[in-house]
């Protein structure tokens, strides 16, 4: 491609996510694959080796996670969700649409345990981290014990002279403050003020300190690393910069291998994946995307789905730009009611590697959420939240420009990846498939 298409078509894309229109993007980097190689995970900084040890990490520690949340026990203390057929989705999805070219799962990090959403992912993982350097640095415990042990008062006692602090729009908060409160941290959630009155509730319950700001999510965020880190004996979960979230994340790319490999489904270049994860600031689906790199290379294609008010990652992307700029450059208000993707502006930490291995990004409007809500509820009995149907547009998009038609052998599976639900409390659970029935 030419230098003035692209330049031609960002303009197209800004134009279009300005005026609140949604698009569908497909990266030009990797689609020009001369410019890529798109085998397997390749940044600088961060490779198979660091996700290793994440997935060691929660190996280590599920003894604990079993014994401290029973919910866990069937899996053993893995922090794991079902891959699940939608066929009744997909039929749905064709009356409304067109027909999708190959079979559809959904991923239902909806339903982890311990928190219900894929914050349970890199949010619990990383304040394990910390708890681990603590515990060992201090020879209280060492990398080859059962690490039950942790849930004794000796150590709840010594976490307790230590802090966790973590700015978020809810379902991060969540995470982290329930898991930090269980090993015996201080924790303290910054929120915006709009943040649901539900999660702030479930949050004092388990003892968090909620601090409050009348300003937006980046607000909340600024705020809390200000204080945080002007205390040595406190950790602030970044969730614009942090490494560790991110393989947190990625560990799920592992998993979802062997899950795929236990229900057969193929994954080849004939029978390629196409998954599609909701994006706030890119954490979530860029740790889980690195993880699905590192296991399925170019077999594997990866979409992020956002809110047309709050595209800040396809906005970054699109651009180049990155971090340095924000939906609200273009107009645009940051806000929706998917409140786990309100987000204007993109991790820079996890930016510059999508924009190597993302192959697109698609936006889709408020009010098409509540009806794939209460159509995925009717239809196959599972219930996530508004952020997590953000990507029941994807397969069509994808079927639209794929090739599928008279190849016999291509069989693609789509996964859409639910990212949260079952924390939802029931009359407000109730209230989102009204609005979907509407
Ligand atoms: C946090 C969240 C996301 C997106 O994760 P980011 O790391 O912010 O990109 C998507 N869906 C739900 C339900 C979330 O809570």
């Amino acid at each position: 491609m030419q230098e003035g298409d692209n330049m031609r078509d960002m303009n197209y894309f800004v134009d279009e996510m300005s005026n609140a229109r949604e698009i569908f993007w497909t990266n030009p980097l990797v689609l020009d694959r001369k410019n890529i190689k798109q085998d397997g995970i390749q940044d600088d900084n961060l490779n198979a080796k660091d996700v290793d040890e994440a997935e060691g990490r929660l190996i280590r520690f599920a003894p604990y996670i079993e014994r401290v949340f029973p919910e866990t026990k069937c899996r053993r203390g893995m922090i794991e969700s079902p891959l699940v057929e939608i066929p009744k989705m997909k039929e749905y999805l064709e009356t409304e649409g067109e027909k999708i070219c190959g079979d559809l799962y959904l991923k239902c990090d909806s339903h982890l345990p311990i928190s219900g959403s894929v914050k349970a992912r890199g949010g619990i993982y990383e304040v394990l981290k910390y708890a681990e350097e603590l515990a060992v640095s201090e020879g209280l415990l060492s990398y080859d014990d059962d690490y039950s042990i942790l849930a004794e008062d000796k150590f709840k006692k010594f976490f307790s002279g230590y802090s966790v602090a973590v700015g978020s729009t809810g379902n991060l908060g969540m995470s982290i403050g329930i898991i930090s409160a269980k090993l015996g941290f201080k924790v303290t959630v910054h929120m915006s003020h709009d943040a649901k009155e539900w999660k702030k509730d479930v949050l004092k319950k388990a003892g968090v300190n909620i601090c409050e700001y009348a300003g937006d999510y980046e607000k909340a965020v600024a705020e809390g690393r200000k204080l945080a880190l002007a205390d040595p004996r406190c950790h602030f979960v970044d969730d614009e910069n942090s490494i560790d979230l991110f393989l947190g994340y990625a560990v799920a790319g592992r998993r979802l291998a062997r899950q795929l490999k236990e229900q057969n489904i193929s994954v080849s270049e004939e029978c390629p994946l196409y998954v599609y994860i909701p994006c706030g600031v890119g954490g979530a689906p860029g740790g889980i995307a690195f993880g699905l790199k590192d296991e399925f290379g170019d077999n594997v294609h990866i979409y992020f789905a956002e809110p047309v008010q709050a595209p800040a990652m396809t906005l970054g992307l699109v651009t180049g730009k990155f971090e340095n700029i924000s939906a609200t450059d273009i107009g645009l208000s940051g806000l929706t009611e998917a409140d786990g993707l309100a987000v204007s502006r993109p991790s820079a930490l996890v930016s510059p590697i999508m924009a190597k291995m993302l192959e697109g990004c698609f936006t889709v409007q408020d009010e098409r959420l509540y009806p794939y809500l209460s159509n995925l509820g009717d239809l196959e009995n599972l219930w996530i939240e508004p952020s997590a149907c953000a990507a029941f547009p994807g397969p069509e998009l994808v079927t639209n420009n794929l090739e599928c038609h008279g190849h016999q052998d291509y069989n693609p599976t789509h996964i859409i990846w639910a990212t949260g639900g079952s924390a939802v409390p029931e009359d407000v659970m109730k209230e989102y498939y009204k609005k979907g029935k509407n």
